[in-house]
């Protein structure tokens, strides 16, 4: 099937990136991938999203943007896209044995933040384990908090969380951080945050929510359990971008990089939202980054119109 435009993801960032594609008539394909909704998907309380002064369940305000798309006939489907080539017009994508062709693609995969990987910390996602300060700290007003991780990401969590939080923990796996100096001094003058070094969270404690964390002393081996009432992982994010890699420029974490707002190296080929953003990572940042790359790709096919309407045009240009 060709299209004008293929959108595939379906965050904030594909879904914005849908709505205004379908409302200029472009009739837009996303393939939103069989997890479709993306981060907000695993996300409760979404209390910092403009327009919902009481707050709203991530599922809820995904379904609210998919229906919105769908309204202005964007055409959705749950499907993930497994190979793409892009190195010819019409650009070619794939989801298993079905082929799409399309004239212009936005690329909204967006970006996972990593987890430690831990049973109890899958179960307790979302009831005192979170990947994201910004979104929850609000919700961990003097409680005492423990964050995972040593970079810049770690440090700034940690300083943030301070602001809510009775007492920020950095639980870190050497002696030494990877973060900036300015990041590393920042915290570390912050009375409200210490450090425990050459230290793991082997376990996250808690039935309905956290209530302690077991602590590996990665030296001699040793564990302890401590009391915890929130437990922030921050080890990084990856950029869902395996499937890209040879056709698009990413940079050395694998994001996408962008010039002149979305524009990829690929002319007609646009990236929206987390997949080309390491720095603000946020439901209404991405929403705002899948307008632009649906305005830009709309200048784009302006012009470039469809094969077939420039065929007429030379037929008519020449029986006249
Ligand atoms: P990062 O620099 O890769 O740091 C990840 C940290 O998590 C490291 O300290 C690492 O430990 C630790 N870690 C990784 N896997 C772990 C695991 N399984 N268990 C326990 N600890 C683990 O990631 P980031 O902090 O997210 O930063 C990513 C990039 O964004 C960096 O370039 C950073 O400078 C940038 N950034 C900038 C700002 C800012 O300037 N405001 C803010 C945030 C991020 P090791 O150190 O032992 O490897």
């Amino acid at each position: 099937m060709h299209k004008r435009v293929i959108i595939i993801g379906s965050g904030p960032a594909g879904y914005t990136a849908a709505i205004y594609t379908a409302r200029a008539n472009l009739n837009p394909l996303v393939l939103g991938g069989t997890q479709s909704g993306g981060q907000l998907m695993i996300t409760t309380d979404v209390e910092n999203y403009p327009g919902f002064p009481e707050g709203i369940q991530g599922p809820e305000l995904m379904e609210k943007f998919r229906k919105q798309a769908e309204r202005f006939g964007a055409d959705i489907q749950d499907t993930d896209v497994t190979a793409v080539d892009f190195t010819e017009i019409p650009f070619v994508v794939r989801s298993g044995e079905e082929m799409h062709t399309a004239d212009s693609i936005i690329i909204a995969t967006g970006a996972n933040a990593k987890w430690i990987g831990l049973e109890s910390e899958l179960k307790l996602r979302g009831r005192g384990v979170s990947a994201c300060a910004t979104c929850d700290a609000f919700f961990f007003k003097g409680k005492n908090v423990f964050v995972v991780g040593g970079g810049d990401t770690a440090m700034e969590e940690a300083t943030f969380l301070t602001k809510f939080a009775k007492s920020v923990t950095v639980v870190h796996r050497r002696d030494t951080l990877r973060a900036s100096k300015i990041m590393q001094k920042k915290a570390m003058s912050n009375p409200k945050i210490s450090f425990l070094w050459n230290s793991e969270v082997s376990n996250v404690l808690g039935d309905k929510h956290v209530t302690g964390l077991e602590i590996r002393n990665v030296i001699d081996g040793t564990t302890r359990a401590v009391p915890a009432e929130g437990l922030f992982i921050a080890i990084g994010h990856e950029p869902n971008t395996i499937l890209f890699r040879g056709h698009l420029e990413t940079d050395d974490h694998g994001y996408i990089i962008v010039r002149d707002h979305t524009k990829t190296n690929i002319d007609g080929v646009f990236a929206a939202g987390d997949v080309k953003d390491s720095r603000y990572r946020q439901a209404v940042t991405a929403a705002g980054s899948g307008c632009e790359a649906a305005l830009d790709l709309e200048k784009y096919l302006e012009a470039h119109p469809p094969k077939q309407e420039i065929e007429s045009e030379i037929t008519s240009s020449t029986t006249h």
